[in-house]
């Protein structure tokens, strides 16, 4: 069992119902220490102010959500999300984010030659070294559960991620953010978690729903799904992992709650859940 100072809480988990500073002096009335930024919302303040705000409350950002969706076969919609990227590496650096979370993006534009749209988004990824570098921020891969191949990620498994980082050849700036909802169902899991040591930079946790009913926003609380947190956890821990663990569930349902129910029930579950 986790202590409760290992707890970080991403935003999405309350995202409609509060503002970026609604979150920050939200999650310090709750005695949470850590949260990951999320960046529409980021997005409606300046960054001065939202720096300033998260650093009154003592608040550590475990990561900065997300950038990416880099794998479009029009140069020119490419490029505009490279410079968002960057724009993000800048803003996570600013924040003094743990990491930056990227997602690849997925197939566009009719294309289905998986083979070759990895390889393109790889190639773009590799343009970003120099810049994440410079502003001293780690780039943490996310892959998606492969139900989210077609429309946010062809990085779709673990293995996957850690071949991604051994072709970037970038230690120092490629990552990897290690996520339950994605994961859980990998027979290869435990191998390719060892695999990625150190490369771990974020561990994300939410439950998946027996009867799930949307590709992406129907996360289960921590608790309340079908996956074995507490024995993924202890592999990342295994591994080395002492980072925070993040409880991010995007859900229409959870959007609905009193979001300072939905902070108290986290702070609850993390105890026998995680
Ligand atoms: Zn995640």
């Amino acid at each position: 069992m986790p202590e409760l100072a290992r707890l970080s809480i991403n935003q999405v988990t309350v995202l409609p119902q509060w503002t970026l500073r609604q979150a920050v002096e939200g999650l310090a009335r709750h005695g949470v220490t850590a949260m990951s930024v999320w960046r529409d919302r980021l997005h409606e303040t300046t960054l001065a102010d939202a720096k300033l705000c998260i650093e009154d409350h003592g608040l550590e950002v475990s990561g900065l959500c997300f950038a990416g969706l880099i794998s479009s076969p029009d140069p020119q919609a490419a490029g505009a999300a490279l410079a968002d990227v960057r724009r993000a590496i800048d803003e996570a650096a600013a924040l003094g984010a743990r990491c930056l979370v990227l997602l690849s993006g997925g197939l566009e534009g009719g294309e289905k030659d998986l083979v070759r749209v990895r390889g393109r988004a790889l190639d773009r990824l590799s343009t970003l070294t120099d810049h994440a570098r410079g502003c001293g921020v780690t780039i943490a891969l996310e892959p998606l559960h492969p139900m989210s191949c077609a429309t946010r990620s062809v990085l779709a498994t673990l293995k996957l991620a850690n071949d991604w980082c051994d072709a970037l050849g970038a230690e120092d700036v490629f990552a990897i953010a290690l996520d339950t909802y994605v994961c859980w169902w990998d027979p290869d899991l435990e191998t390719q978690i060892k695999r990625a040591g150190s490369r771990i930079a974020a561990f994300h946790v939410s439950d998946w729903l027996t009867d799930t009913k949307d590709l992406r926003l129907d996360r289960g609380m921590i608790g309340d799904g079908v996956i074995d947190i507490p024995a993924i956890r202890r592999m990342v821990e295994a591994v080395g992992y002492q980072g925070r663990i993040e409880v991010e569930v995007l859900s229409t349902n959870w959007w609905k709650r009193d979001p300072d129910e939905v902070v108290s029930i986290i702070k609850e579950r993390f105890a026998t859940a995680v």
